[in-house]
């Protein structure tokens, strides 16, 4: 006869329960409440008044026959008033409950594809970052305005990635362990999950940039650049040949492998839409 889970979640489908009936039959009564409680979602009909009233927050009515059947509350009320508000009780808790697991399930969804992500963009930094210093010396701030100006893409690759991924991560990771979040404490994860979300967007941005600026078309058009403007920038020479790059600044070569960073949908899709939680 027993309830699933009686003590830690509440019932929301009291029909479906073992030994429940939805109706009394003919010549039983009833003999005591059952300690638990329910919400039920959708509502059930009481199965002792005659109006077989609909109700959500109900009580088991114990039948002379050793079934269960759905109780509203004035009929709980009139069967047992001390008993029906000690089960009230322990149902206000359970709803409680309920909603602090919700606010830690709201705050915890998706975490781990945003680590994902994060981890992604973190890599791409570690792939770009000698290329971002040795092209940071070659192409000065005048050089980047007229690269600019002439549709070369991802050039702010050159300022570095500004994004905090181990503040972003640990965040992330406080997320995920969360089981139960009361209702005073869910604003200040709610908050942290948006600085994890805004660190994370500046590192998918960073990445948007470096797959722009090393891909082959944009680096013809530097090399173009060079060829035709870049000595005013103090540029003498600039090519790409397979996953090499040569950069010829003022005065010496600087040869760099072209970093291998695979464009991801992933961060694409999070930097043109990202994210939002819902509510609770
Ligand atoms: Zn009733």
């Amino acid at each position: 006869m027993a309830l699933s889970n009686p003590s830690t979640f509440l019932i929301t489908d009291p029909l479906a329960q073992d030994n429940v009936v939805p109706t009394k039959p003919l010549g039983v009564e009833m003999v005591d409440l059952d300690d638990i409680p329910y919400r039920a979602e959708p509502q059930v009909d009481c199965a002792f008044c005659i109006v077989h009233r609909s109700h959500r927050d109900g009580y088991f009515a114990i039948l002379s026959n050793g079934q269960r059947a759905p109780c509203g509350n004035c009929c709980a009320a009139k069967f047992d008033a001390v008993k029906k508000q000690t089960i009230d009780k322990n149902r206000n808790r359970l709803i409680r409950e309920r909603e602090c697991r919700n606010r830690a399930r709201v705050l915890s969804e998706g975490v781990p594809i945003l680590k994902e992500m994060l981890q992604l963009a973190a890599n791409t930094e570690d792939l770009a970052e000698p290329a971002r210093v040795i092209l940071g010396e070659v192409l000065n701030d005048d050089a980047r305005k007229d690269l600019q100006s002439r549709g070369v893409q991802g050039l702010s690759f050159l300022d570095g990635c500004r994004a905090k991924p181990a503040f972003a991560r640990s965040a992330l990771d406080s997320l995920l362990k969360l089981s139960s979040v009361s209702k005073a404490d869910y604003q200040r994860y709610s908050e942290k999950r948006r600085q994890a979300e805004e660190q994370l967007r500046i590192a998918a941005h960073y990445h948007m940039d470096c797959t722009s600026f090393f891909a082959p078309a944009n680096l013809a058009a530097l090399e173009r650049w060079a060829l035709e403007r870049g000595n005013l920038f103090g540029v003498k020479q600039f090519e790409a040949k397979e996953n090499i790059l040569r950069a010829k600044g003022p005065s010496v070569w600087r040869n760099l492998e072209i970093p291998a960073i695979s464009p991801s949908t992933m961060l694409q899709k999070f930097c043109a839409n990202p994210p939002h939680m819902n509510d609770v």
